[in-house]
């Protein structure tokens, strides 16, 4: 009974071995069909799928305005606490105060890239972009402030 049931372990070996050399000896013959890209030497040529996300950023224009109101929807929409919105208040042109963001903090570790933050945004001030090798040795590093330094909101922007 138990030389029996080896046998049959070894057979079994012996043919997930054989199916698995099978496979590598066809793409040993047929170069042409391996798809496998040569990360990452191919950086410079790599191109990503258009829906693939990579971090949550905040765009701006060539006069360093953005789109963010500082109205918070995208943090109340994130499910985990990925993103806190810091107001301050701007005195407008008729000498009013209004309600502005200060910073726009994005703890990228935290980040699912679920996309729930950009749906929210009611002035598309946010999107996904694709940049993907976010390794580094200090996680502090992956707290960033999306709003660049002296960056204004855009006007015509409510
Ligand atoms: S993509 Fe999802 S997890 Fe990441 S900040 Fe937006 S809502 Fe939060
Ligand atoms: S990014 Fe959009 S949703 Fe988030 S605070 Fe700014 S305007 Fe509001």
């Amino acid at each position: 009974m138990f030389l029996k049931e080896y046998i049959s372990d070894v057979a079994g070996a012996l043919k997930s071995l054989f199916i698995g050399m099978k496979r590598t000896g066809y793409y040993f013959t047929h170069h042409k069909e391996i798809i496998t890209e040569q990360y990452p030497d191919n950086r410079a040529t790599l191109v990503l799928p258009e829906r693939f996300r990579g971090e949550v950023v905040m765009t701006h224009n060539e006069n360093n305005e953005h789109r963010c109101t500082g109205c918070t929807a995208c943090e109340l929409a994130c499910p985990n606490g990925t993103i806190k919105i810091v107001t301050k208040f701007d005195i407008n042109a008729e000498g009013k105060k209004k309600k502005a963001v200060d910073k726009f903090v994005y703890h990228l570790e935290l980040c699912t890239m679920c996309n729930l933050c950009i749906q929210a945004c009611p002035t598309d001030a946010i999107k996904m972009a694709q940049t993907f090798e976010h390794s580094v040795y200090d996680r502090s590093l992956l707290t960033k402030v999306l709003n660049k330094p002296d960056s204004k909101l855009q006007e015509g922007v409510e």
